[in-house]
């Protein structure tokens, strides 16, 4: 008891936190609390002193350089795990830590900042009291103050590490100054950009560095007065502010500046990045592409002067070429001998050909400088392909193909497009299957693929061959202008590679694109579409235009006999879209065989087959079957055979090919209407008006597929019309020749239709003027009237069918006969 009041408890407290304050200056935890152990014994009056550490669960480790008697004596992990739990200072009441007679062990723990341990204090029984525990508390505090500093220390040290780890690693250079001119830093790059050494990181040294680097920078005014805007607004930033060095340039930086405001430093953070090389890279880019763009200008106005070129030309070869076509065709009208002939077919061939060249470069450069426009009128698609297949038939025949088309009943049939241009388009493609085709057909045939937005129907259009095919290599070359898949091929077919160049700009003018799928030695399929409203009176989409109110086609059993499996599989189709049964043969022998099993209304059957023709089967039908209709397929190669009058009577009907369906149809219809048998009419056969009606005719047209298609229409009926392009040479032309009859274009450059004919009608007595009808494609009371004025005698509307131009013939022939006496 006497020991335990000699002992000033304050004053031990008080001195015990004296000496606790130079051990908050180590860094080691161990050395901490061994030492603060130390100073606890001394100032607790302790015998002896501990401090034990808890490595895991089960070990205690104890430190060496505290009591190590006291130490020795202990060793259980469990008790001051135990006590641990309780984390308050205990005396040890149960006696569990060995101790001698007149001892006390006070367990302090200690656990703190991820620090599980304890000290121990051995002391005389006598010292335990509530002021020693007072004590040890206040001397807890105190420790654990400690910890708390040493951690925060350890923690600020180790960012401290990473951030200058950072600051070193990264390429750019970085700056802090403060606003009061008191602190600032540079990292090493920063310092080799100011050229100052790290360690001046006075923010005066720096801002002088700042200042020198900024006066020699090549664009040193510009960053004055950026610098300014920047210091005059605080809290102002600026990033990718360029500060260029060297004239030519040697090196850019860009610079970023932001205020930094933390509660105790105000200042600036500054980042110089080094762009040298996008800055040179992007200047060089830029140059290279105000280059690319001047380049790409010239090329432009020198590609469209081309064509401006190329159609100026064309249109002046053209004029001459006409004066050699005509002259040409005057020399055949004199008296020459068969050589001569000869030789003047040829030059009108060739000056032809030479005339279909110019006229798809004219084309080709018109599109090209964007001079084309297209129409949007009223059109039926039978129309466009069947006008097609009535201009291309002579080549298709000579050759023996045929010339096939399906509609998918789905497709509008009336739509409204350029007319003119979409026949283009298909006498492009469908002339090169014929030109790349020995044998077998050419196809058409037309899809719905379905209504777009704003009611437009893509409709695609495939043309299909069977001939030579093209190589997959060389898809990509044949939309290209002047080119060709094979040159060598040049020769041998001709043509200028502008064909289907031409087409594919009119098909992406028209909304569409076109592609091909081929099969050398099997054929080629040219697939494009095009975008197209329906006309308004469309309502209901079905095919040509049916008529099967007259006669019901219901349920008629009709025979079909080809050996032209396309055309049987399309008849069939065709057949049964108009309400009929049809079952399709492609020998004779089953056809036959058919015949007398089954009760058939109706048989078509086709001219040009192996084994037997048309006409011989024919007989062999009318023997078993006196009165079953027939109705025959033929091409105009086989009219010798027709003209026998015997065979003529074999057959209901003739249909020449390539056939219409709307004439199918129609020759249907009238052959099963019909009761009583008389003499075949053979339907839109090649008629020779020319025999009985020998005139001179001309064609003032500027559009080249109009021009040939009137030119084809004439030469069926026996006609070799001339062709002028516009008003001038037409009134030109009829200088030369007398023509008899002028079918006159109203739109036409340098001289119109209207005023063309004003002039022939004052120029000529009316008993020689050429009888003049106008080809309108409008055709409105309006224009009609105006022609009539104009002093016109007829008007034919565009498009036109073969049958209204005989019609216009037959309805002028005795006026114009009359003429041709004077
Ligand atoms: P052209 O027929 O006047 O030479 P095109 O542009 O119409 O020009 O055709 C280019 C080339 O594409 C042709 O020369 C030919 O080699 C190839 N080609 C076009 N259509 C066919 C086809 N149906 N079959 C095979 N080759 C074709």
């Amino acid at each position: 008891m006497d020991k335990q009041k000699n002992i000033d408890w304050t004053y031990e407290a008080v001195n015990f936190l004296i000496g606790l304050y130079p051990i908050k200056k180590e860094k080691d935890f161990e050395v901490i609390y061994t030492r603060a152990t130390n100073l606890i014994k001394k100032h607790a009056h302790a015998k002896a002193a501990a401090f034990v550490r808890m490595e895991d669960k089960l070990t205690v480790r104890k430190h060496a350089n505290t009591s190590e008697h006291f130490l020795n004596r202990f060793n259980n992990a469990t008790l001051v795990l135990t006590l641990l739990e309780k984390n308050q200072i205990v005396f040890d009441t149960d006696n569990a830590f060995p101790k001698e007679e007149g001892e006390e062990v006070v367990f302090i723990p200690l656990s703190e900042s991820g620090f599980v341990g304890a000290v121990l204090l051995l002391i005389d029984e006598e010292l335990k009291s509530d002021e020693l525990l007072k004590f040890l508390e206040y001397a807890l505090v105190g420790l654990k103050e400690t910890a708390f500093i040493i951690q925060n220390y350890f923690l600020i040290e180790e960012l401290t590490t990473r951030f200058n780890a950072i600051l070193e690693t990264i390429p750019q250079g970085i700056v802090f100054v403060d606003d009061v001119g008191k602190g600032g830093w540079v990292n090493s790059q920063a310092a080799e950009i100011l050229d100052i050494p790290k360690e001046r990181n006075h923010p005066v040294a720096i801002a002088e560095a700042m200042q020198q680097l900024r006066n020699t920078a090549a664009n040193k005014d510009e960053i004055i007065q950026e610098g300014m805007r920047l210091f005059r607004t605080p809290g102002q930033k600026i990033h990718h502010w360029k500060w260029i060095f060297g004239n030519p340039i040697t090196s850019v930086l860009s610079v970023s500046c932001v205020p930094t405001i933390s509660e105790n430093i105000k200042g600036r953070l500054w980042v110089f990045t080094d762009v040298t090389f996008q800055h040179l890279a992007n200047e060089q880019l830029y140059e290279l592409n105000t280059e690319l763009a001047e380049k790409r200008r010239i090329a432009d106005d020198q590609n469209k002067a081309k064509s401006d070129f190329l159609a100026n030309m064309s249109h002046e070869i053209r004029t001459p070429m006409n004066g050699v076509i005509g002259m040409a065709s005057l020399l055949t009208n004199t008296e020459l001998s068969e050589e001569q002939i000869d030789y003047v077919e040829t030059i009108r061939i060739s000056g032809e050909a030479l005339i279909t060249i110019i006229n798809d470069i004219l084309d080709f450069s018109k599109i090209e400088s964007g001079k084309i426009e297209l129409e949007n009128k009223p059109l039926y698609i039978n129309n466009v392909i069947e006008e097609t297949y009535d201009l291309l038939s002579v080549n298709a025949n000579n050759k023996g193909l045929d010339l096939l088309y399906f509609i998918e009943p789905t497709v509008p049939l009336e739509i409204e497009g350029d007319i003119t241009r979409l026949r283009q388009i298909m006498i492009n493609l469908v002339s090169n299957g014929i030109k790349f085709t020995e044998k077998g057909e050419i196809q058409v045939n037309v899809k719905n693929l379905g209504l777009e937005d704003d009611d437009f129907y893509k409709l695609e259009f495939t043309v299909k061959d069977t001939g030579i095919g093209i190589p997959k290599e060389k898809y990509y070359r044949l939309f290209e202008s002047f080119s060709q898949v094979d040159s060598s091929t040049t020769r041998k077919y001709g043509g200028t590679g502008l064909g289907l160049a031409i087409s594919q700009r009119l098909i992406t003018l028209m909304g569409g694109s076109i592609r091909v799928e081929s099969e050398v030695g099997k054929g080629s399929s040219f697939i494009f579409h095009i975008k197209a409203r329906a006309h308004k009176s469309v309502k209901k989409y079905n095919t040509i235009n049916i008529n099967t109110e007259k006669v019901s086609l219901k349920n008629k059993k009709v025979l079909i006999l080809d050996d032209n499996k396309t055309n049987l599989k399309i008849l069939k189709a065709q057949c049964s879209i108009w309400g009929m049964n049809a079952t399709t043969f492609e020998y004779f022998e089953d056809a036959l065989a058919s015949i007398e099993k089954e009760d058939y209304d109706l048989v078509i059957i086709d001219m040009l087959m192996p084994v037997k023709d048309g006409i011989e089967v024919t007989n062999i039908i009318k023997e078993l079957c006196k009165d079953l209709p027939v109705i025959l397929f033929s091409s105009s190669g086989n009219h010798h055979l027709l003209s026998l009058k015997e065979n003529t009577r074999l057959f209901e009907a003739i249909l020449n090919k390539p056939t219409r369906h709307s004439q199918i149809l129609k020759a249907i219809e009238e052959v099963l209407s019909k009761s009583t048998k008389s003499a075949p009419r053979i339907i839109d056969a090649v008629e020779e008006v020319a025999p009985s009606l020998p005139i001179n005719i001309l064609i003032a047209e500027d559009d080249s597929i109009n021009q040939k298609l009137l030119k084809r229409v004439l030469e069926k009926m026996g006609y070799m019309a001339d062709i002028a392009e516009n008003g001038l040479e037409a009134l030109k032309a009829m200088e030369e020749k007398r023509y008899h009859l002028i079918f006159m274009d109203v739109m036409m450059p340098e001289m119109d239709g209207f005023e063309a004919t004003r002039i022939i009608v004052e120029q000529y007595p009316k008993n020689i003027r050429p009888i003049i009808i106008t080809t309108t494609a409008n055709a409105l009371t309006d224009d009609r009237e105006k022609a009539i004025l104009a002093g016109m005698d007829d008007y034919i509307s565009k498009p036109f069918k073969m049958q209204d131009v005989k019609d216009k013939l037959d309805k002028w022939k005795d006026e114009i006969l009359a003429k041709v006496e004077q």
